[in-house]
């Protein structure tokens, strides 16, 4: 019997912004895959590179999710799902916010209304009121403990 993975499907965008770890995490994934100039920053959020489905796309995709699962001790994304992460942002279904608070980029759900808090601000909103944080972001953090 095979049994069905908790949470959002991972060619769906909420997947990647399910909680605060998981949404630092694709934000990271996000900087590495600019770094190696697979996505770029444009006016209306971040986009595929118009070099796409080459040879050389592809040594650079792969380049650069090699130097993501370096960094992040127990990645939570698979090759698999970096390539759905990659055309989640080509179909616009994830983008970049800018944080209210710092300013800083972080990804986000395109159709999703939040505050505009990257989650390292909400983090830390959480830290630093202790039982003033707001309910969804203990959510977030309770929700860390999930399957992935
Ligand atoms: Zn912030």
């Amino acid at each position: 019997m095979v049994h069905a993975e908790a949470g959002p499907l991972p060619g769906l965008p909420t997947f990647y912004v399910r909680n605060l770890h998981i949404q630092s995490e694709a934000t990271l994934l996000w900087t590495f895959l600019y770094a190696a100039e697979v996505l770029r920053l444009s006016d209306d959020g971040s986009r595929r590179t118009e070099a796409t489905h080459n040879l050389e796309f592809a040594t650079r995709f792969c380049n650069a999710f090699d130097s993501y699962q370096f960094v992040v001790v127990r990645p939570r994304n698979t090759f698999e799902r970096g390539w759905y992460f990659l055309k989640a942002f080509e179909r616009r279904e994830l983008e970049l916010g800018v944080c209210r608070r710092c300013h800083s980029r972080y990804v986000r759900d395109a159709c999703q209304v939040d505050n505009h808090e990257c989650p390292q601000c909400k983090l830390k909103a959480l830290q630093g009121s202790p039982g003033q944080g707001s309910r969804s972001a203990e959510m977030d953090i309770q929700s860390e403990n999930s399957p992935t």
